[in-house]
């Protein structure tokens, strides 16, 4: 099985920009409105031999109670369960928001691995972005630049890190009778 990361945040962080970085194709709508993406939307990603399947969401309201923005947490929900790995985007133009606060104090019960993606870095200080962020209690964050392709590479070899790439698999298969790790 391929490892799959899913990508939450607030609307207009840049999930869908990401997305279509991470897949290399165009297919997740991006636009300056936020919540345009009303559906999960899958993609697969490569990275030397390593295949990863990619989970763009709408924007993530937890506390919606009805109406779309309600759909939306609603597949939101269902993809942090799909998930293997979460990528947390933040804005590190807006800076940290009520709105990442709640989104944070969801995915700190998701029980799944989370990492904290700065996006929008492109020229901005790294000290001061990553200080600000600091407080979702996710750890470092990652400043990366989703339109200007800065920081992807580094993400995702840092995020699939843990996960065994296809070729030990194979051999884990061939190798083994009773060990099959998939
Ligand atoms: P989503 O709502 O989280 O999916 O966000 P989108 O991917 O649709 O992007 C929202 C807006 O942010 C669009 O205008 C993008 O062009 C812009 N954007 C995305 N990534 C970056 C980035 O790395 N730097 C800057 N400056 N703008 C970005
Ligand atoms: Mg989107």
């Amino acid at each position: 099985m391929k490892p799959t990361i899913v990508l939450v945040g607030r609307p207009n962080v840049g999930k869908s920009t990401l997305f279509n970085r991470l897949t290399r194709t165009r297919d997740a709508l991006v636009a300056d409105q936020p919540g345009l993406t009303r559906d999960r939307h899958y993609g697969i990603g490569r990275v030397g031999e390593r295949d990863y399947l990619v989970v763009d969401t709408a924007g993530f309201d937890p506390v919606a109670k009805d109406g779309i923005m309600h759909e939306m947490a609603r597949q939101a929900e269902q993809a942090i369960a799909e998930a293997d790995v979460l990528l947390f985007l933040v804005d590190g133009r807006a800076g940290r928001t009520p709105h990442d606060e709640q989104i944070a104090a969801r995915l700190r019960r998701a029980g799944r691995p989370v990492h904290l993606v700065v996006n929008k870095a492109e020229g901005l200080e790294r000290a001061l972005v990553s200080a600000d962020f600091h407080a979702l209690g996710f750890g470092a964050p990652l400043p990366v630049s989703a339109a200007h392709g800065d920081g992807i590479k580094q993400l995702v070899e840092l995020v699939l890190a843990p996960f065994p790439e296809d070729g030990d698999r194979k051999s884990t298969r061939l190798n083994s009778s009773h060990l099959v790790i998939s």
